[in-house]
């Protein structure tokens, strides 16, 4: 699902060749390019472009794709990103009483492009310091139960759990279980996984993958309480 990305010295400049790695890194097919607006497509060249003033942005687009005038330009940075989202719940582990199943979304907030917060003084070597830096939690120190951030809420619609991480981003909509409803009135949220270093799906593809995943640690988390 990995992208052929070019390597532009230019992103490297602004951001540091940490965090600018870790970008082309974390771009995936199945995103839309910001210029002729069709699929980024597996084994597909792309270039990563940046607009560094005000909200610092980043964008993928086809490399062979390019604004034709400043028009395009502007309108092609208002376009809202990609992201794909997966609901699942998980048995928990208690000592005393019976099991309980544990609401859990997946995000990945965007898999052609990045944007982050004004006034970063010293951009980040990662993607996931920078949401670190942001509220999220290291992988296993999320409290659970406990809101990560007063500003962020979701809330359940039949099976649909829609949140929002303001400024991170808004109305993700992640499709839960069956399960799910039970499992959040229960804990009163939803524990989040925000990573970019998967997307969602090939996380889950199996068990085994799932576990390496979690072991891996690359993916913050957060506590998202559910408004009635
Ligand atoms: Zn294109």
């Amino acid at each position: 699902m990995r992208l052929d990305v070019v390597k532009d010295p230019s992103l490297d400049e602004f951001f540091g060749p940490a965090l600018a790695a870790d970008m082309r890194n974390s771009v995936y097919a199945g995103g839309d390019c910001r210029y002729c607006g069709k699929q980024l497509r597996d084994g597909d060249k792309v270039r990563l472009d940046a607009a560094t003033e005000h909200f610092p942005t980043v964008w993928a687009r086809h490399a062979t794709c390019a604004p034709t005038t400043a028009t395009d330009l502007a309108s092609s940075m208002i376009t809202p990103m990609t992201w794909l989202t997966l609901g699942l719940t998980i048995p928990t582990k208690s000592a005393s009483s019976k099991p309980r199943q544990l609401p859990l979304a997946i995000l990945n907030p965007s898999v052609d492009g990045f944007s982050f917060r004004p006034g970063v003084e010293a951009w980040p070597r990662s993607l996931k310091d920078y949401y670190l830096s942001q509220g999220f939690s290291e992988p296993g120190n999320l409290k659970l139960g406990t809101a990560s951030d007063p500003h962020w809420f979701g809330s359940l619609n039949g099976l649909e759990f829609k949140f929002s991480m303001s400024p991170i981003g808004s109305d993700y909509i992640a499709k839960m279980p069956i399960a799910a409803p039970a499992a959040i009135e229960d804990w009163g949220g939803v524990s989040l996984i925000l990573t970019h270093s998967i997307v969602p799906a090939e996380a889950i593809a199996s068990e085994q993958d799932f576990r390496s995943f979690l072991h891996g640690g690359d993916y913050v988390q957060a506590w998202i309480p559910v408004r009635k």
